[in-house]
């Protein structure tokens, strides 16, 4: 393969993701090879590397497939720069390739002697972000949070197997290496198995083409903690789901502790047999829920001074975080992935990013919502909601059961609709920009310490984008 070629790969993943995502991140990649199906680029550091890896990786491979490329596999190598003193060794180097370089966090499989070990390919490395500390709690996440730090205590285990479960991007994932670093740096001699679904599958099946089904055995139950990630992967395939069983029994047995995550209840997973089922129901079995406003905005505030430091010269105006939190809502990931965005495109233009600019930069993400809402809707839904009349939600009474709804119905003009100030004030009765302006930024500041208020402009919020 030539340059050229990954000029025409390049072309191909313009349209796929997007103008904002191909100039932050496919244009700066330069290609420098493909070799036994590993494609190789220089990126300017971990960071780019790991991200174009997680987020893009499956449309690169895609598009290199489709211009007839058998990739399998991508290599982010980090461009020296001798202008550049840090390296970003403190970076999160979860799942890139290039967190096989010297300096990658602690491993924490540990294989007893005599077996073969898990190896770095099977067990998934441990992200050093990914702790209770950077872990941000809310009441969608409490009791999963609860039930991951009383785990992470170590000691008698008092319910087993431990069983999250909640939508993508929620934080399950999270929560499994939190306890895993916490019961490493507890006791370094525990041995802590993360694995996902997928990979304990495939060492099974490899261990029976290898007629090797002892050591499979052996390896994992002779962990102390066994934690396996996604189990949809298990579902459905009957002798997976057996030895899966098997296992899982013989670790309940010698009072091991057991996490599992999945995307559902286990008796929601497609596939997977009763007695496993029942057997998984008699442990604990939490849920996470969908996220709140509150907590979207503590999480993207705790990652601020983080993002600050990994984009020098960026800066965001205020109001941004709010806008951010109120308008992506399905999974935190993108929730990061928009901050992400901000930042660079902040960082790589030198310049101040503000609402009307996020709206630009984040098109994509955004347009779900764009889609319909409209101001009288709004209006509308809030009057119902708060059960007022429409003439009441317009008028000027001050009375604060009227005026907080209409601040309300100002704030979700502002944040769903791309109207601005002046076309809004017009929508309200012919109000002043600057009422309206107030009225959104008495909403913000009240979300802040009133979480019932937050809640019922989160609930407004999905009523009127989901619908
Ligand atoms: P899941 O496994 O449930 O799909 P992840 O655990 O991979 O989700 O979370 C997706 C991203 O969002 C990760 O980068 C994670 O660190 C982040 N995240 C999710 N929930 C929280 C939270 N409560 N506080 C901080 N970060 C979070
Ligand atoms: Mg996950």
């Amino acid at each position: 393969m030539t340059n050229e070629n990954w000029g025409e790969i390049r072309q191909g993943l313009k349209k796929k993701v997007g103008h904002n995502n191909y100039v932050t991140w496919i244009e700066p990649l330069r290609f420098e090879a493909l070799e036994s199906g590993v494609m190789t680029f220089t990126v300017q550091s971990n960071f780019m590397g790991n991200w174009v890896d997680r987020y893009f990786r499956e449309a690169i491979l895609g598009e290199a497939g489709a211009h007839g490329l058998d990739v399998s596999r991508l290599r982010f190598v980090v461009r020296k720069a001798a202008d550049d003193p840090a390296t970003h060794d403190d970076q999160p180097q979860p799942h890139a390739p290039v967190a096989a370089a010297p300096g990658r966090p602690r491993k924490v499989a540990a294989a007893p002697k005599g077996v073969r070990p898990v190896t770095a390919s099977d067990s998934i490395r441990l992200d050093t972000n990914q702790t209770f500390d950077t872990f941000v709690v809310g009441k969608p996440n409490e009791l999963a949070h609860a039930a991951a730090r009383r785990v992470a205590d170590g000691g008698e285990v008092s319910f087993n197997p431990l069983f999250l479960y909640g939508g993508v991007g929620l934080g399950k994932t999270h929560l499994m290496h939190a306890i895993a670093w916490e019961l490493q740096a507890r006791d370094p001699s525990t041995k802590v198995l993360y694995i996902s679904a997928e990979v304990f599958m495939h060492r099974f099946v490899q261990a029976l083409r290898e007629k090797d089904m002892i050591g499979f055995k052996e390896l994992f139950r002779s962990v102390d903690v066994l934690m396996v990630d996604d189990i949809k992967f298990i579902a459905g395939k009957d002798s997976t789901q057996e030895e899966f069983f098997h296992t899982f029994n013989a670790l309940v047995d010698q009072k091991k502790q057991i996490v599992l995550s999945a995307d559902s209840a286990p008796g929601d997973i497609d596939g997977l047999e009763k007695r496993i089922v029942s057997r998984l129901n008699s442990g604990l079995v939490i849920d996470i829920h969908p996220t709140s406003y509150e907590l979207r905005l503590g999480i993207l505030q705790r990652k601020f001074d983080l993002f600050a430091k990994q984009f020098p010269g960026a800066y965001i105006a205020d109001g941004v975080m709010e806008f951010l939190a109120l308008r992506i809502t399905q999974n935190v990931r993108e929730l990061e992935g928009a901050m992400t965005r901000l930042f660079a495109h902040s960082s790589f233009l030198g310049r101040e990013v503000d609402v009307p600019m996020a709206h630009e930069f984040l098109h994509d993400l955004l347009k779900e919502a764009d889609r319909k809402v409209t101001i009288d809707e709004i209006q509308r839904t809030v009057a119902d909601h708060y059960m007022i009349r429409m003439s009441d939600l317009l008028g000027h009474k001050r009375n604060r059961v009227y005026a907080r709804p209409r601040q309300v119905a100002m704030y979700l003009s502002k944040g769903l609709t791309n109207r601005s100030l002046p076309e809004i004030g017009r929508k309200f009765n012919g109000r002043d920009h600057t009422t309206i302006m107030y009225g959104v930024r008495r909403v913000e500041d009240l979300m802040a310490q009133d979480a019932t208020l937050a809640e019922d402009v989160e609930l407004l919020r999905r009523a009127l984008t989901t619908r």
